[in-house]
């Protein structure tokens, strides 16, 4: 598949501020393909068990201050299919406090951001199944996220329904700025954003990631040692054809950034070219 549609990433969009986050992201970008060797050398997905606890013991110990990077079972051997995958789906169940159900973004003929999340997530979470691993499916304010503590965490979301230009298409990929693994999340921002890239041929939105974005809540509900992302997979105006009839595409694209990350794959950004 051609990637000439995501040359167009350079553009400035956004905010000063949401500019200035975005300058610190890609920083961290850039140098998350080099720290990916080095902090997530294991291959859970193709090895036996027991290679898989070599493994792990064997990262381990070239690396004692990442001890409590990820999480496994303390005892007895160690089985791909209790690495468990954390996937929100975006603004699915109840807020707490209210009980109501936001559907996220609206479009006027009633297509719901929700509708799109949850039929992307509900695929995300067969074809991970299929690839060996656990998935939690998660709700927005699931009670579950509360000092969640899984090998990745990633939330699923889409963007605006505004017919508001021809910028107005392709995605976003962000984790926490202030995160305990910055090294894991960049690496997990750096797989999602290269394999999602490739699945789907949209470009991707590099400098329009905003404060909801890198500040969503979920990431301060969560376990502090666990890498977690927010993707939009597109925008429902002009990427609206691709996020309801390539469903299957979009949700490759986030299954193949999460075995990215855990299989330790290159994550291939060329920023520069
Ligand atoms: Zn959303």
């Amino acid at each position: 598949m051609s990637r000439k549609s995501r040359s167009g990433r350079h553009t400035i969009e956004g905010s000063p501020l949401a500019q200035s986050v975005m300058r610190h992201l890609a920083i961290s970008l850039a140098t998350a393909a080099v720290l990916a060797t080095i902090f997530t050398a294991w291959t859970p997905a193709g090895l036996s068990p027991s290679e898989l606890a070599g493994q792990l013991a064997a990262a381990l110990e070239g690396s004692p201050t990442e001890e409590a990077s990820f999480y496994f079972p303390s005892t007895g051997s160690i089985d791909p299919s209790e690495l468990t995958i954390g996937v929100v789906v975006g603004h699915s169940g109840p807020h707490p406090d209210t009980g109501y159900v936001d559907p996220g973004t609206q479009c006027s003929d009633g297509l719901t951001e929700l509708m799109i999340n949850q039929a992307v997530g509900d695929l995300v979470k067969s074809m991970l199944e299929a690839a060996g691993l656990k998935v939690d499916l998660l709700e927005e304010w699931d009670d579950r996220l509360a000092g969640y503590r899984v090998v990745a965490l990633v939330s699923i979301h889409a963007d605006s329904c505004l017919p508001s230009g021809e910028y107005a298409t392709g995605y976003k990929v962000a984790a926490a700025v202030e995160t305990k693994v910055q090294d894991k999340a960049q690496r997990l921002v750096a797989c999602m954003v290269d394999r999602y890239g490739r699945a789907t041929d949209l470009r991707y939105h590099q400098y329009s990631i905003t404060l909801d974005m890198t500040e969503y809540h979920t990431f301060r509900e969560i376990h502090p040692q666990t890498p977690a992302v927010i993707i939009e997979t597109g925008f429902m105006y002009l990427d609206r054809e691709f996020l309801t009839k390539h469903r299957d595409a979009v949700a490759r694209g986030i299954t193949d950034g999460i075995l990215c990350y855990v299989n330790n794959e290159p994550a291939d950004l060329d920023w520069e070219d």
